[in-house]
């Protein structure tokens, strides 16, 4: 059984963008008959808030997405997730890294130029230290960050949504120099230890996927499925965010527009129903086809986050 899931940061109240995916992610596992889970992805202590975690609940439930039990919080998963970091640490294929993020970025503006180079891929610039050179870094209070070695390795898979998709593997961090586990090692191990089979998500993670991809392989585990589903725009084709108006249900509220209506416009913008066409989230199941999902982002009409008309 492919189950699915949904995983929220809860560094903000959920916006449209994102409760789309979640209907989408629960489309692809209901209509199957399968499972589909929340997990709680609240492994930045300071970004997490409590109060985004109630009203993700909250709101997802209003729309009229159900899930299973359990529901993971990534934050009490330290140890499982430390297990990880020391069986990679174990190949050998791992090293501490100094660089700041301003170092990083400029020599990732570099790298990116490859072909398939995942977005700020890593220039591999503390690859080869030698244990001098580490040793003069840590005396001067530099705290590393955990990688482990692409090996110039490239993964292709090919995505429910996306297509066909192909990515160099960068150096890339499985620990923070914080010490929390970085999301790439989480959400792999996560996803395995709760048998997940189709991940669905934005598809402003497709590029990181490959890196999971070869995490996976790394821990001997069978990889999920991906479907990437295009993002959620303003109508100047911006992310959306909070400063584009009524992006979140309680702003949608606000402006009279309740959590049914919010569905049927996030239903009519998939192409599942008629624009204003009051409809249910049984109903949406029946008519969904993972084969017919729109390809391209959709660009929020502008009158939608400003007004109820
Ligand atoms: N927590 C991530 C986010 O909110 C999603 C991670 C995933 O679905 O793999 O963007």
């Amino acid at each position: 059984m492919p189950d699915g899931r949904f995983a929220p940061s809860p560094s903000a109240r959920l916006h449209l963008g994102n409760l789309r995916t979640a209907l989408i992610a629960w489309l692809f596992a209901r209509s199957e008959g399968d499972r589909f889970l929340v997990r709680i992805e609240d492994l930045d202590p300071v970004s997490s808030r409590e109060e985004h975690i109630d009203t993700a609940f909250a709101d997802l439930a209003a729309i009229g997405l159900d899930h299973d039990a359990p529901v993971l919080r990534q934050s009490e998963r330290r140890e499982r997730h430390e297990e990880a970091v020391s069986m990679l640490v174990a190949t050998g294929e791992t090293y501490p890294c100094f660089c700041t993020r301003r170092e990083i970025l400029a020599d990732a503006e570099a790298a990116a130029r490859a072909p398939h180079a995942p977005a700020f891929a890593y220039a591999g610039t503390c690859r080869d230290l030698g244990a001098r050179d580490r040793a003069e870094r840590e005396a001067a209070g530099r705290r590393p960050t955990l990688r482990v070695r692409g090996q110039g390795r490239s993964f292709r898979f090919d995505d429910l949504v996306a297509g066909p998709t192909e990515g160099m593997i960068d150096d890339f961090v499985i620990r923070r120099a914080d010490g929390v586990p970085a999301y790439n090692l989480a959400v792999v191990v996560d996803d395995h230890d709760q048998g997940i089979g189709e991940v669905v998500r934005g598809d402003d993670l497709l590029s990181t996927t490959p890196r999971q991809l070869f995490l996976a392989e790394l821990f001997g585990f069978d990889p999920p499925s991906y479907a990437h589903v295009p993002l959620v725009l303003d109508a100047s084709g911006e992310r959306l965010a909070k400063r584009h108006g009524a992006v979140t249900l309680a702003d949608q509220a606000e402006l009279g527009r309740s959590a049914a209506q919010v569905r049927g416009l996030l239903a009519a913008s998939l192409g599942l129903a008629a624009p204003d066409e009051p409809v249910s989230a049984d109903e949406l199941l029946d008519r969904f086809d993972r084969r017919a999902l729109p390809r391209l982002p959709w660009s929020m009409p502008i009158e939608l986050l400003t007004s109820s008309a």
